[in-house]
């Protein structure tokens, strides 16, 4: 059948027929919301390449998780900006680190029952160096060495889960780290505790702003012999495979609107929950459209959060979580 008989705009005339005949939806429980928690109390200091977000002290998280319980979200990613760094980034796996204390108190409030309490499990935050595992010196430079980095990043998996964390998510890109974290969970008691693989997370431009937001630039050189080429979609089908191999319970694909393309290759080719993290040099460049006044910010942040559902997101880590909760609503 085709024109005059089919009529596409049809469907089209009235929000109610829209709605009717809607794909796809994005929902507040469809978003995580992450949170940079840094030492004090009252503590609430903006990040200036990410207007809206702040790092924030455990007080202040506390009372962000319960406007994010309050909107629906569905739970929350938790990085730490420790007091001190050393060249093992050991606040990462030490029992009183920052994001242990945080996850502590977040437990005790009301509004974590209503949330999902997701720990980012990694180095680059508390080494001195800035890098995501081990670095040895080499002849011509530096090496991010794999295997002993694996031991560290299991010791901060249990760590985080024995403090409450519900779910727990490597984002180091180190081979071999979800079978070394899924064991160690295993071996500590830990067997409920589901991970989170950063499966998929190419070497992007589009993390800058995060790197001030939590302290993790890289001291010297870059990340590109561990994060992935941004050029490769198999070779990230590939790394999916391996990790749900390895034990992996979902899969967090990172960044999102430069690589929809892959999540929407991970949907259809993997039966498991997968997330797609909205960078934050998504975020930002967004925002400084909308100071600008060069994109309307309320229908921008919405249809940005649907490319990445459409693609096949089941979830998204987002921080527009709140604003698109309240825009729902
Ligand atoms: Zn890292």
């Amino acid at each position: 059948m085709s024109f005059p008989d089919s009529r596409m705009r049809r469907l089209r005339r009235t929000e109610a027929l829209r709605s009717l005949v809607r794909e796809t939806t994005v929902e507040p429980g469809d978003l995580i919301y992450p949170l940079f928690l840094c030492p004090g109390e009252g503590v609430r200091r903006p990040v200036s390449s990410m207007p809206g977000v702040f790092n924030l002290s455990i007080d202040e998280a506390v009372r962000e998780a319960e406007e994010a319980a309050k909107l629906g979200l569905a739970g929350l990613l938790l990085f730490g900006l420790p007091e001190t760094k050393d060249e093992q980034g050991s606040g990462a796996y030490d029992e009183q680190g920052i994001v242990q204390q945080g996850l502590r108190a977040l437990k005790q409030s009301a509004a974590a029952k209503k949330l999902v309490l997701i720990a980012d499990v990694c180095l680059c935050e508390y080494t001195s160096h800035g890098h995501c595992g081990r670095v040895v010196k080499t002849p011509d430079g530096f090496e991010v060495d794999n295997d002993p980095s694996l031991d560290l990043l299991a010791r901060t998996a249990v760590s985080l889960a024995k403090a409450g964390a519900d779910i727990v998510a490597p984002s180091d890109m180190m081979d071999g780290r979800v079978a070394a974290i899924r064991e160690a969970l295993d071996h500590e008691g830990c067997a409920q505790t589901p991970i989170l693989s950063y499966a998929s997370k190419f070497a992007s431009a589009f993390y800058g702003p995060f790197r001030e937001a939590a302290g993790s630039a890289p001291q010297f050189g870059d990340r590109k012999t561990y994060q992935m080429d941004g050029a490769n979609l198999r070779e990230a089908m590939r790394e999916i495979d391996l990790d749900l191999e390895e034990g992996a319970d979902m899969i967090l694909m990172k960044p999102a609107m430069p690589y929809l393309d892959v999540v929407r290759a991970a949907r259809e080719s993997f039966d498991v929950p997968i997330g797609a993290y909205q960078v934050s040099g998504e975020y930002s460049m967004l925002q400084a459209a909308f100071e600008r006044g060069w994109l309307d910010r309320d229908r921008a942040t919405l249809e940005s959060l649907l490319g990445i559902r459409r693609a096949g997101a089941d979830f998204i880590v987002t921080y527009f979580a709140k604003d698109a909760a309240r825009l729902l609503a």
